[in-house]
């Protein structure tokens, strides 16, 4: 009986893009992966037809219909344009884990860390890259940087399952929570919450700057590492780069009903068209796709093809050298030289193992609904070009005692009482008003604060609540607020 045909979409993308995924589906269709492909079109030939968004609403159907999506990258206009695919298609089907494996394959491809094998696994779905963001005045743009219980407790505790289901000894967590201390503050007490619950692996935390150095200077000393979205981003890139090439990284991203798997790097749009490209960071990808659908024998197959094609020297361009390689080829004659290989083992290098049983459970995820949730105030950001006191005392006189100014900031910094001389400021003031009774305000209290504000004819770009859960505040204190 022919075995059962497994849905899968896939997506040609950019630039390179055709080129490598054609190089991978012939590898995967000679290997005899049993899969039921549907191609789809996404990205900038979909965006200049005039689908603002790049993709067709009938393609989210057959996306969500098939098992997975194997994608090659797609071009992302800079600095405006459509919204990048890759992040709405992550955010949109909750795709939250980002699993990137780093390899280095020494001595085969030349690497500065020839032992380096780092798993970079990259939340998803907040972060900055929710994409929310506001021109305040002529001067002043700003990003928002959300991060939630639920959308930390899901990655760390994936990045906790994965390691275990791996093998890996250790889980260590980076962010900057020196600076951030709500945001990465939170993902680092969850990260320290979870971790208690795997007592077997090693925990530990870096504050992104030094761990990024270090990281750059003793990959080896890393094994899984856990990030909020930007820095993973940005990291696995770097991680990638030295462990060879970002041409040798692929990455899958999870979520609790879809999968989408991808190379890191991008379209390369300098590189399209020529039979350049390396195929190996969507190859790696499929092969993880490969163990998401249960295929790990196909998995394993093409994975130690793939490795024995780099130990006897055969190499695309970006990853040729003298020294190491023995013949350059192009996209195409790599994916031949691989198909070749399949049955074959390496002999240096590590044998890929894969198992039917590498199945990361998706976490329930809590959400902290009891905490009493009490209004002290807001901060109303206005925009202002005279000099701060000036401001203040506008500002005094519609304070009444039910809300007084406590404060006025600019750019996180405390000019009002006490203005430094030295302090430079812009024209967009965050100015907080807080009761000076009790300390719980009503929604009505401050409504009336805002239209006695917008009476005196002053420019309101933004405001932000000020909470208290179970009485601790929700919000950054001022230097020497108490
Ligand atoms: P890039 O990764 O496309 O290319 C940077 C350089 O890396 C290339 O010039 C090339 O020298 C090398 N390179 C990358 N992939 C290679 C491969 N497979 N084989 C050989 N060499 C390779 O980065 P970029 O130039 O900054 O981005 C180009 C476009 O890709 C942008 O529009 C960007 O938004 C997009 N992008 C898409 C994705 C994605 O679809 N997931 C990811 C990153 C960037």
């Amino acid at each position: 009986m022919a075995a059962q045909l497994i849905p899968i979409t896939v997506a040609e993308g950019d630039g390179i893009g055709p080129e490598i995924m054609d190089a991978t589906l012939r590898i995967l269709k000679a290997a005899g992966a049993p899969l039921d492909i549907k191609n789809v079109e996404i990205g900038e030939k979909v965006y200049l037809s005039g689908q603002p968004t790049g993709i067709e609403n009938s393609t989210w159907d057959l996306i969500r219909q098939s098992k997975a999506l194997l994608k090659a990258p797609i071009t992302t206009p800079q600095g405006g344009g459509f919204k990048s695919l890759n992040v709405t298609i992550r955010t949109t089907l909750g795709l939250y884990a980002n699993v990137r494996p780093c390899v280095a394959y020494y001595p085969f491809v030349e690497t500065k860390y020839p032992g380096m094998n780092v798993v970079i696994v990259r939340e998803n779905e907040e972060d900055l890259y929710t994409g929310i963001e506001y021109r305040q005045t002529p001067d002043v743009y700003e990003a928002l940087k959300l991060i939630t219980r639920p959308g930390c407790e899901k990655i760390i505790r994936y990045a906790f399952e994965y390691a275990q289901i791996y093998h890996r000894k250790k889980v260590t967590c980076f962010t900057k929570d020196n600076i951030l201390k709500l945001t990465d503050g939170l993902f680092h007490k969850i990260f320290d919450e979870i971790g208690a619950e795997y007592p077997q692996i090693e925990k530990e935390h870096w504050i992104v700057d030094i761990g990024a150095a270090k990281l750059a200077d003793t990959p080896t000393a890393f094994d899984v590492i856990v990030m909020p979205n930007l820095y993973g981003d940005i990291l696995s890139d770097v991680a990638a780069q030295i462990a060879g090439s970002v041409g040798l990284a692929g990455s899958a991203n999870i979520g609790n009903s879809g999968a989408m798997f991808e190379a890191i790097h991008g379209s390369a749009p300098r590189r399209a068209g020529q039979n350049l490209a390396n195929p190996s960071g969507l190859l790696l990808a499929a092969i993880q796709m490969l163990v998401h659908l249960e295929q790990s024998n196909l998995a394993e197959l093409i994975h130690n093809a793939w490795l024995k094609t780099l130990e006897e020297g055969i190499h695309t361009y970006d990853i040729f050298k003298e020294k190491t390689s023995k013949q350059k080829v192009g996209t195409k004659e790599f994916a031949n030289a691989v198909t070749a290989r399949l049955g074959k083992k390496p002999e240096t290098l590590p044998a890929a193992h894969y198992s039917t049983s590498f199945h990361i459970k998706h976490s329930n995820f809590s959400s902290l609904k009891n905490f009493k949730q009490e209004l002290y105030g807001i901060d109303i950001f206005i925009k202002w070009s005279e000099d701060v006191e000036t401001l203040a005392t506008l500002l005094q006189s519609t304070s009444n005692h039910d809300l007084k100014l406590k404060m006025i900031n600019n750019r996180g910094v405390k000019v009002w009482p006490n203005k430094m001389p030295e302090t430079a400021c812009i024209d967009n003031w965050r100015c907080r008003f807080i009761s000076s009774t009790n300390k719980i305000v009503s929604q009505e209290q401050i409504l009336n604060l805002l239209n006695r504000l917008v009476q005196k004819k002053l420019t309101l770009t933004q405001t932000a609540y000020l909470f208290a859960f179970d009485g601790q505040a929700g919000y950054t204190l001022a230097q020497d607020e108490q």
